[in-house]
């Protein structure tokens, strides 16, 4: 193999995949280096596709349960064959790497396997199985290395029963005690997960609120809806101490307020406190430069300090941590390399919560938009009062649009359904376009949806909902 290239990708996650695609697309001669025996990184492997396939299954074993008797099917027989769940997931993650294999080699992408290091700006080592090393040449390189859960001081995964994500993915058996140390988004759904299938699940979150950076009214909608399903939730508690003994585990907290200390004997328990960026220590070696986060700074063209060197995705210091964004920045940091004009609005980047129902955001919340001075106005509607959600007694939740009080331009809508996190999409790209409340109130929705709602939502900015 000629080792030359015009673009160097380092890591095959979300970013980086498609950082190689969209290069290749353009005429570059792509290579991209990866660690892991599977592309896909975070995401297809232990991330958004492993917990989905869970979400999903474990949602339907639940209804089928709980729920399918209400709409007249019986069925005595509903039993849980959790080996079979897990290898229905597996199944998911092989399909979907291969996926990206066979996208690679579609695009004629070098696919170099091993850890990709950075000697200088223009060359890169790849050590490979039995510390084989190859130097390889080229004008531009992509970091797009991602990230890996992190813990608390003195705590530490062995991912037997104190886990990170990628354990509680895998538990051979149901945990019947699961503490979740972490509600944010990965906690949460994960909590979810082992509910449905059985666990009573304690989650404890050192602030008073769930989903850190989210609305306060989702937020505590939220947690009345995860509360009635039976999750509970130690908020405004500091853990102290995880000690394992044979195969029980126990967590000392205390209350932030009352300083009361409680403890809990349990199974199994998650760590889903954060997640910190993949940087190797060359990384500062060669000059570029870091937040204090431990973060890579870019600038609007995703350059490092070193101008041929990009980085995208988990591993920078810009917008959330989230597969879409890596990828939106992938295609961008290979446009901008091919010397055209890509570009990645951090205004507009949904987020989605896959419980049942759904919570998804997109734009400013209410509290950032009261840190910055800016006048809203607000337009909320339950599901409550839409006819589909009623029909598929999916009636928790609202949607709520925010638009700023002059313009009537939509500066942030949050909504918690059944499809909420499809639903987003509708908002994401009415915000792309400038939209107004009105806008939207004007578009013509399909009956009956769920979407409707959020029609009524955009209507309701106005005071002058139908349906309520
Ligand atoms: C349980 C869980 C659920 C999630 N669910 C969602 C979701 O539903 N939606 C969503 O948007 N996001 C979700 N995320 C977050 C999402 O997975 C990440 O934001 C996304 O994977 C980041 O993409 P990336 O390309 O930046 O990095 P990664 O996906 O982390 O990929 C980086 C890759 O680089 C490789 N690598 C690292 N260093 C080197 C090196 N030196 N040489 C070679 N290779 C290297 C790693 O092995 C890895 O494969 C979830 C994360 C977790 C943990």
């Amino acid at each position: 193999m000629d080792n030359n290239f015009d673009v160097i990708v380092i890591g095959a996650g979300p970013g980086g995949y498609v950082a190689a695609i969209r290069s290749s697309q353009l005429g570059l001669k792509t290579a991209c280096v990866e660690s892991r025996k599977t592309l896909g990184g975070t995401c297809l492997n232990v991330g958004c596709i492993p917990s989905k396939s869970l979400l999903h299954a474990s949602d339907m074993y639940f209804k089928a349960h709980k729920e399918f008797k209400n709409l007249g099917i019986e069925s005595s027989d509903i039993k849980l064959n959790l080996s079979k769940m897990m290898a229905n997931k597996n199944k998911s993650v092989i399909t979907l790497t291969k996926g990206v294999e066979f996208l690679f080699k579609k695009n004629k992408i070098s696919h170099l396997k091993g850890k990709g290091l950075i000697l200088d700006k223009n060359t890169v080592e790849v050590v490979g199985d039995s510390n084989k090393k190859e130097i390889f040449k080229t004008k531009n390189i992509i970091i797009a290395t991602g990230s890996t859960s992190t813990s608390l001081p003195s705590i530490k995964i062995d991912e037997k029963n104190i886990v990170s994500s990628t354990g509680a993915l895998s538990f051979e058996k149901v945990p019947k005690e699961l503490v979740v140390i972490g509600g944010g988004y990965i906690g949460l759904e994960l909590s979810s997960v082992w509910k449905r299938l059985g666990s009573n699940v304690t989650v404890i979150e050192y602030l008073d609120h769930i989903i850190p950076g989210m609305d306060k009214d989702i937020s505590d909608e939220f947690l009345k809806i995860l509360n009635k399903q039976g999750i509970n939730f130690k908020l405004n508690c500091k853990v102290t101490e995880v000690n394992s003994l044979k195969d029980k585990v126990f967590v000392n907290f205390n209350h932030n307020k009352t300083s009361k200390k409680e403890k809990i004997e349990c199974d199994k328990v998650l760590i889903a406190v954060g997640r910190k960026a993949n940087v190797g220590e060359e990384i500062s070696q060669i000059g570029i430069k870091l937040n204090s986060q431990k973060k890579i700074q870019v600038n609007e063209k995703f350059q490092t300090s070193l101008k041929n060197i990009y980085a995208i995705g988990d591993v920078i210091d810009k917008g959330p941590m989230l597969a879409h964004k890596a990828e939106d920045e992938g295609i961008a940091a290979a446009e901008i390399i091919a010397g055209q004009a890509g570009h990645v609005n951090y205004n507009v980047i949904p987020a989605v919560i896959y419980t049942s129902p759904e919570v998804a955001t997109v734009g400013k919340t209410e509290e950032e938009l009261k840190k910055e001075n800016i006048k809203y106005k607000i337009g909320k509607f339950p599901f409550m009062a839409n006819s589909r959600a009623k029909v598929n007694n999916e009636t928790e939740g609202f949607v709520k649009v925010i638009a700023e009080e002059k313009t009537d331009k939509v500066l942030g809508v949050a909504l918690i359904s059944s499809m909420a996190g499809t639903m987003i999409a509708e908002l994401a790209l009415a915000m792309e376009f400038g939209a107004s409340a009105e806008d939207i109130a004007r578009t013509c929705h399909a009956h009956p949806t769920h979407s409707e709602a959020v029609k009524e939502a955009a209507m309701s900015v106005d005071k002058r909902p139908i349906h309520i």
